[in-house]
């Protein structure tokens, strides 16, 4: 069988056939070039409009990378027409494998975009031998190329959070779409502001925005300012992993202090290492941290009564009523103002304050799961952390699409990957 047999197979051209290929004597890497030729009856497209014209004339020859074959490096070799094109003067012609001055070929980019969704950036590039540009930009081409063909749809459920980038210096906006059956990233924006959140309704179609149904959201004043605005018509959810981070960021505060105060004070480091023992929840604790616990336990200190406030809290997701779960929340926040702890004290209020909007938890329940916000912005952190080697905000918009938008791709005659 002949490599070309096997090329039109995998890459077949209607206006294009595959010519000699030959192996490239010398290279650094082992190299297969292959020649491309225009069909004699084949017309010349002019890339500006898409229509034909008549030709002009012919540039010199260009190599375009295509997928690698058995570690071997593969370029298409082929001189381009130029058209005269009425519309558009002299241009060069329309290729079907390459796009504009890329030397990379379609079905490469597409390729090195799919394994950058396994592997990070860098490592796409070392195992392909190409460079972490070339990976980049073609990560980059498959996101276009996928939000311009995406369609939305109606939206049942939609959650908007933040997450610190740039080793927490900065802030990202990101909305989800959160029901059964279809978790992805809808948006993403820099920076945590009113703006950052309005441009997503911007772009959204009236339609998808009427239909939202369920919203889940923080406590971020900016964003529920936004929500109330832009889905008037929507339950908004102040959901149960956004809450229960706010109480656990109050008890870390609590910790932080008592255990300067009681080290100042001369007491012996009964705190030290209390961290995690005091955040986790009893089944994730670790044997040792268990009996860390059981030892802070026997001291009446402000940690442990904020620890014990929040284990007392997660009795309220249990409660089927919105009525009695109110009831609930009011006696807790009651207690919690009279436990002369600021921290917790200050996470007491805002319960109070948004006091409908948690309940509405409630009356969601059922059509918005609720781990899903928690889930996809545990794979978004990862997502910024994991070592691709950006440090611009145009990179980590692009990873973040690429690894949770869900975004469409073409049809491909053969899938390389
Ligand atoms: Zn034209």
């Amino acid at each position: 069988m002949q490599l070309k047999t096997i090329l039109n197979r995998v890459e077949p051209f209607k206006s294009f056939v595959y010519g000699k290929a030959r192996w490239v004597e010398g290279s650094y890497r082992p190299t297969l070039e292959v020649e491309l030729q225009a069909r004699k009856n084949g017309r010349v497209i002019c890339s500006g409009c898409g229509r034909p014209g008549p030709g002009y004339d012919r540039l010199p020859e260009r190599r375009f990378e295509f997928v690698p074959l058995w570690g071997i490096t593969v370029l298409f070799v082929y001189a381009l027409r130029r058209v005269d094109c009425p519309t558009c003067g002299v241009t060069a012609e329309r290729l079907p494998w390459a796009q504009g001055k890329c030397h990379l070929t379609n079905s490469y980019r597409w390729f090195l975009a799919r394994w950058a969704r396994r592997l990070s950036w860098q490592e796409v590039a070392t195992v392909f031998h190409t460079s972490w540009r070339n990976v980049f930009e073609s990560v980059k081409h498959a996101v276009f190329w996928g939000l311009c063909h995406q369609d939305l749809g109606p939206i049942e459920a939609i959650g908007v959070d933040e997450i610190q980038w740039q080793r927490g210096h900065r802030y990202l906006t990101l909305v989800y779409q959160i029901e059964d059956g279809m978790k992805r990233l809808l948006w993403v924006a820099q920076e945590r502001t009113e703006e950052s959140l309005r441009r997503f309704f911007q772009t959204l179609s009236e339609e998808s925005r009427l239909s939202i149904r369920f919203v889940c959201s923080d406590m971020w004043q900016p964003y529920l300012k936004v929500i109330a605005e832009q889905l008037p018509q929507t339950v908004h959810v102040l959901d149960r992993f956004h809450i229960m981070k706010k109480m656990n960021e109050a008890i870390d505060k609590v910790r932080r202090s008592e255990a300067a105060r009681l080290k100042r004070d001369g007491y012996e480091e009964v705190l030290k290492h209390s961290r995690w023992c005091l955040l986790k929840r009893p089944e994730n604790r670790t044997e040792k941290q268990t009996v860390k616990l059981t030892e802070l336990l026997q001291y009446n200190l402000q940690s442990v009564r904020s620890y014990l406030s929040r284990e007392d809290f997660q009795r309220f997701w249990h409660y089927s009523s919105p009525a009695w779960a109110g009831k609930f929340l009011d006696h807790w926040c009651t207690r919690t103002m009279r436990s002369k702890i600021e921290p917790m004290k200050d996470v007491a209020g805002s319960l109070r304050k948004h006091r409908d909007l948690i309940l509405n938890w409630f009356r969601a329940r059922g059509s918005v799961s609720a781990g899903a916000v928690e889930g996809l912005n545990n794979k978004a952190k990862l997502t910024t952390r994991k070592a691709y080697g950006f440090r611009t905000y145009e990179a980590i918009e692009i990873a973040l699409y690429h690894t949770l938008g869900k975004l469409p791709e073409p049809e491909f005659t053969h899938e390389f990957c």
